[in-house]
C-alpha cells in the first residue's frame, strides 16, 4: 500500500482562509512526488500537514502501519535558516545533537551528509561565507543527516539563480538514489517538476485540491 494517504482533507485557517478543500492524495513508497501549482493553492499547507506541523480541519491523514517513515521525516524549507554563529559542521550536527548524539558519535553521519551535497571541503565555513546555493546545500545536508525515510521539501530552490538551481536539481537526484528515500517536493516550476519527479500532482487554484495527476516514470519507484 501507499506510504501515506490524505482523504478529503480540508484546512481552514483562523482568518477564514480555506487553503485546502477536499484534498485526496497518496504518497507511494520510494517515489519522487512533486506538488505543482500556482502560489497560494495550498501546496505548503499539504506538506506541513504531512509533516505534522499543523492539523487538518477535516479529513484524515493515514500512515501505512508497516512503515516507520512517520518517525523519520526530514524537512527543507525555502529559507535555509542556518545558525549564523555556528559553522557548517555544527549546523548539520543540530538534528542529531537534539536527539542526544554528541559531536564525535555524529561525525561519520555529518561527513557523509556533507559529502552527498558536495560540501566536503566546507566543514569549518560559516554561513556568511557561503553563497545562497551553498547555504541550501547545508540545509539539505542537515535534513539528510538523520537518514530520513521521507524528505519533504518546500520550494527549496525557488530563490536561487537558474544555473545553481539546475546543479542542485541534479545533485538532489543523486541524493534520492543514494539514500533510497521518498521525496515530496513542492514547486511552482513545471520544468523542475518534470525534471525531478516520478509523479506530479497538479493542484488547481484555491481552495487547494488535486486537479490532475501525471506519471513521469513510474518504473523508478521502489514499490
Ligand atoms: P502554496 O504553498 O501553494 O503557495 P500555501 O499552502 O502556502 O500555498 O497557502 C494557501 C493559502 O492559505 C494562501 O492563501 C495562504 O495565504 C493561506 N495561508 C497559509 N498559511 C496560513 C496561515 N498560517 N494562516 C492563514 N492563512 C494561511
Ligand atoms: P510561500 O509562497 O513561499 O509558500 P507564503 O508567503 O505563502 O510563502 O507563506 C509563508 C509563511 O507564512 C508560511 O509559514 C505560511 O503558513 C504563513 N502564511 C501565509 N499566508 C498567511 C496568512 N494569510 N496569514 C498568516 N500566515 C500566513
Amino acid at each position: 500500500g501507499p506510504l501515506l494517504s490524505l482523504a478529503d482533507v480540508g484546512k481552514r485557517f483562523a482568518n477564514a482562509v480555506t487553503a485546502l478543500d477536499g484534498l485526496d492524495m497518496q504518497v507511494r513508497q520510494g517515489e519522487f512526488l512533486s506538488l505543482l501549482g500556482p502560489s497560494g493553492c495550498g501546496k505548503s499547507t499539504a506538506l506541513r500537514l504531512i509533516a505534522g506541523l499543523t492539523d487538518p480541519s477535516r479529513g484524515q491523514i493515514m500512515w501505512n502501519p508497516s512503515e516507520a517513515a512517520r518517525q523519520s521525516i526530514g524537512f527543507v524549507f525555502q529559507e535555509p535558516t542556518l545558525m549564523p554563529w555556528a559553522n557548517v559542521f555544527a549546523n548539520v550536527h543540530l538534528p542529531l545533537k537534539l536527539a542526544g548524539v554528541g559531536r564525535k558519535a555524529a561525525e561519520p553521519a555529518i561527513t557523509e551528509a556533507l559529502e552527498m551535497v558536495g560540501l566536503s571541503a566546507f566543514h569549518g565555513a560559516y554561513p556568511r561565507e557561503l553563497s545562497g546555493g551553498m547555504k541550501m546545500r547545508v540545509s539539505i545536508a542537515r535534513a539528510l543527516v538523520t537518514k530520513p525515510r521521507l524528505l519533504l521539501m518546500d520550494e527549496p530552490f525557488a530563490a536561487l539563480d537558474e544555473i545553481t538551481r539546475f546543479k542542485l536539481n541534479n545533485d538532489l537526484l543523486d541524493v534520492w538514489h543514494r539514500l533510497g528515500c521518498t521525496i515530496v517536493f513542492v514547486t511552482h516550476s513545471v520544468f523542475e517538476s518534470v525534471f525531478l519527479s516520478t509523479r506530479i500532482l497538479v493542484f488547481r487554484a484555491r481552495p487547494g485540491r488535486v486537479s490532475a495527476e501525471l506519471s513521469i516514470d513510474p518504473n523508478q519507484t521502489r514499490d
